[in-house]
């Protein structure tokens, strides 16, 4: 319907629409030699436990770097290759990639105890995805429990009784499941029961308004609460300061990921962290 807006609008939004499709078009054939060309890595930010400082697992996030251009961030790239069902490859590699990681760092004496891995709408959907995770736990010699798989909860809902059903067939393989970026989409709180997640990630941006008034704060109260109601641990993400950490701290959230601790690094940086720990929140007092 661009063409039945005026004759200006209808050239600026032509050149946007351009330029848009032109970049999705050069990205998605970036991607397609990607994995050959070996311009793909993960890196691991860790999820700490703050009473301890210990870190208790770690989250995958993968990195792109094209030859002769800049990183390109996965906020740009995963949903091109959602949509061109690039992904479903990708998200093979990454997954048997950190796989592979976890297995070093169980071999170097500092493995965490698992490894979150991302999971996309379309790789979800895939009728093949828990035979692919199946098999990548079995060729890699993971030990189940040591990988956890993040589902948004978009991801969760929209698809229903099927993403029960395909949930907890991944539950008997005995994988961990992770709801991501809890309170972002429209969640049925009454249904979430019938999930079976075993951990929940509040989004960031509950962390964030928690700090700008009162309403915010509530929230996350009620997330944490309802997550212990429930029985799920709840993770922070995206905290960046010690305000935030004692807040949630005095809230009964423990487990916190975010650039406070740490940025997303290379595995073997991860597997200092291990080793190493932070210091411990209780023990400095
Ligand atoms: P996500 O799964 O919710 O990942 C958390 C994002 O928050 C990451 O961005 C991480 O770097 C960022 N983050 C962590 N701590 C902080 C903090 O303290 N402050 C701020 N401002 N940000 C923080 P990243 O790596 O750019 O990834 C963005 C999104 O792209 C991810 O959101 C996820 O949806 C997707 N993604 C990343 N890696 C993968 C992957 O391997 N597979 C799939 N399917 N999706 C991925
Ligand atoms: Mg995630
Ligand atoms: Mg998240
Ligand atoms: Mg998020």
């Amino acid at each position: 319907h661009a063409k039945r807006a005026g004759k200006n609008s209808y050239r600026f939004f032509d050149k946007q629409m351009y330029d848009n499709a032109l970049i999705a078009r050069r990205i998605e054939q970036g991607l397609r030699c990607s994995i050959e060309r070996q311009e793909l890595q993960l890196h691991y930010q860790p999820q700490i436990d703050i009473g301890s400082g210990k870190v208790r697992g770690c989250e995958a996030l993968v990195r792109w770097y094209p030859k002769g251009v800049e990183q390109i961030l996965p906020g740009q790239f995963i949903p091109i290759a959602e949509e061109t069902g690039q992904i479903v490859a990708i998200g093979k590699w990454i997954l048997r990639e950190a796989c592979e990681q976890y297995r070093r760092w169980v071999s170097e004496g500092c493995a965490p105890s698992y490894v979150a891995v991302n999971v996309s709408a379309r790789q979800f959907k895939d009728p093949e995805f828990v035979e692919v995770v199946r098999g990548i736990i079995e060729e890699t010699g993971m030990l189940p429990d040591t990988l956890m798989l993040e589902v948004t909860e978009s991801v969760a809902m929209e698809q229903g009784e099927g993403a029960i059903g395909k949930l907890g067939e991944l539950k008997q393989l005995g994988i961990k499941l992770s709801l991501d970026d809890f309170g972002t989409g429209y969640s049925a709180l009454s249904s979430l029961q019938r999930y079976p997640f075993d951990t929940l990630k509040i989004d960031r941006s509950f962390i964030v308004q928690s700090q700008s008034g009162d309403q915010g704060a509530v929230m996350l109260e009620a997330i944490i609460r309802m997550s212990d109601g429930l029985n799920l641990e709840a993770i922070a993400e995206g905290v960046e300061d010690e305000s935030q950490l004692l807040f949630l701290r005095a809230l009964g959230c423990t487990l916190v990921q975010g650039f406070y601790y740490s940025r997303p690094i290379p595995g073997d940086q991860l597997g200092v962290l291990v080793t190493a720990g932070f210091k411990p929140l209780d023990g400095d007092k």
